[in-house]
């Protein structure tokens, strides 16, 4: 196309969008073009946090490497801006240090602190590093505040965030499915039987040789070709076991093993992934953005959750980081509802592992979310973070 007519005809494209006052991906809900006719938006409004507090019940007393609990404390969020509304979610698993009472504390600073200087919601970047420069750590009260407020934009936007992001739906992976320790054979076998659906399973190990090596037998027992993730939260302390251990459990069917050794010991962990047969994967050792340099050559990958880094904005920052450095990425969860579950899916295209079955755990979840078919993550068209609240 001749250079000048593209340029005529680009002006007489903007022209008419100004005279229609609105923005066309935002027809019927906000975004008024400014009165001179310059193009900017000038929708602006208190940005307005609720949040109340819920108990997620586990279907089964959860055991991992040092704890066992049967619920967990979790803090839903609401933030409303300009008619809409986005969700978010804390979940405070005990050995992260956060709880309803820290989560609400945080909040409030959040409510009183920060948000009184924002009226443009899309100054995603200035709400959050606010909000993370109040204080240390409430890493999960940071994600309720990040995920609602991913929430709210994408309903603005009216598009699901792994569009916004680009992704391709049709390369999310497959979730697999947790099977926690129990003392009891029956026990474990019937989790096995009622996990067989599932392509993945994780298996939660770190309790003692004896108890590990049952463990895997029972599943394979129940489950003989599914492949196996195992997940040793940081429970072998001894590099030369663990190296031997990871080699016994790739010839037992495990495909990949999360954190064997302690989160410090990065130099354990390294030499486990040198010796081991299958990729080792940092999880307790990797927290946010600024610990993943450090694992790198030690570790084959990086198990990303919303509830340690964050939320979202961050997390996809991991990602890039880390796909930078040629480590693969996993995305995990606590136990959660489907509002952080399907926050986390948005991220899913991009990663080798997902483990988000978190809400598929407890027994009460609270919200409509994030779809699987066989296990294979679905990626709706709902826009924000796709959920909605059950009654
Ligand atoms: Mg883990």
């Amino acid at each position: 196309m001749d250079r000048r007519k593209f340029i005529r005809d680009s002006l007489v494209l903007t022209a008419g969008t100004m005279a229609a006052g609105v923005l066309p991906s935002c027809a019927g809900g906000m975004g008024r073009i400014g009165a001179e006719g310059t193009g900017s938006t000038v929708t602006e409004g208190p940005l307005e946090l609720e949040w109340e507090n819920f108990t997620a019940r586990m279907k089964y007393t959860f055991s991992i490497s040092g704890s066992s609990r049967d619920s967990t404390p979790i803090v839903l969020t609401r933030l409303r801006w300009c008619g809409f509304t986005g969700y978010g979610e804390a979940s405070m698993p005990p050995y992260l240090g956060e709880s309803h009472a820290s989560v609400g504390a945080f909040l409030r600073k959040v409510r009183d602190e920060v948000l009184p200087g924002f009226r443009d919601a899309f100054l995603v970047e200035d709400i959050l590093a606010r909000t993370d420069a109040l204080a240390e750590g409430n890493c999960a009260a940071k994600a309720a505040v990040d995920i609602a407020l991913h929430d709210l934009l994408g309903k603005i936007m009216g598009q699901p965030w792994w569009r916004i992001w680009g992704f391709d739906p049709q390369d999310a992976p497959y979730t697999c499915y947790t099977i926690g320790y129990d003392a009891s054979d029956d026990i474990v076998r019937r989790k096995a039987a009622e996990a067989s659906w599932s392509r993945f399973l994780k298996v939660k190990l770190g309790q003692s040789d004896a108890e590990d090596r049952r463990m895997i037998r029972l599943i394979r027992e129940v489950c003989p070709d599914t492949p196996v993730y195992v997940d040793a939260n940081q429970g072998w302390k001894d590099r030369i076991y663990a190296a031997e251990m990871a080699c016994w459990l790739a010839g037992n069917g495990v495909v990949m093993i999360e954190q064997p050794m302690p989160k410090d010991d990065i130099e354990g962990n390294g030499y486990v992934n040198s010796k081991s047969p299958v990729p080792v994967v940092a999880d307790e050792s990797c927290q946010r953005l600024a610990d993943i340099p450090k694992l790198h050559g030690a570790f084959s990958g990086v198990n990303i959750k919303l509830m340690k880094c964050t939320g979202m904005h961050e997390a996809r920052e991991m990602v890039s980081l880390a796909h930078s450095l040629g480590m693969d990425t996993m995305i995990g969860c606590m136990t959660e509802t489907s509002v952080a579950i399907s926050a986390a899916a948005q991220l899913s295209p991009k990663m080798r592992w997902a483990d988000l079955d978190g809400n598929l755990l407890i027994a009460n979840d609270c919200f409509s979310g994030m779809k699987l078919d066989e296990g294979r993550i679905m990626l709706g068209r709902q826009p924000g973070i796709g959920v909605s609240p059950l009654e």
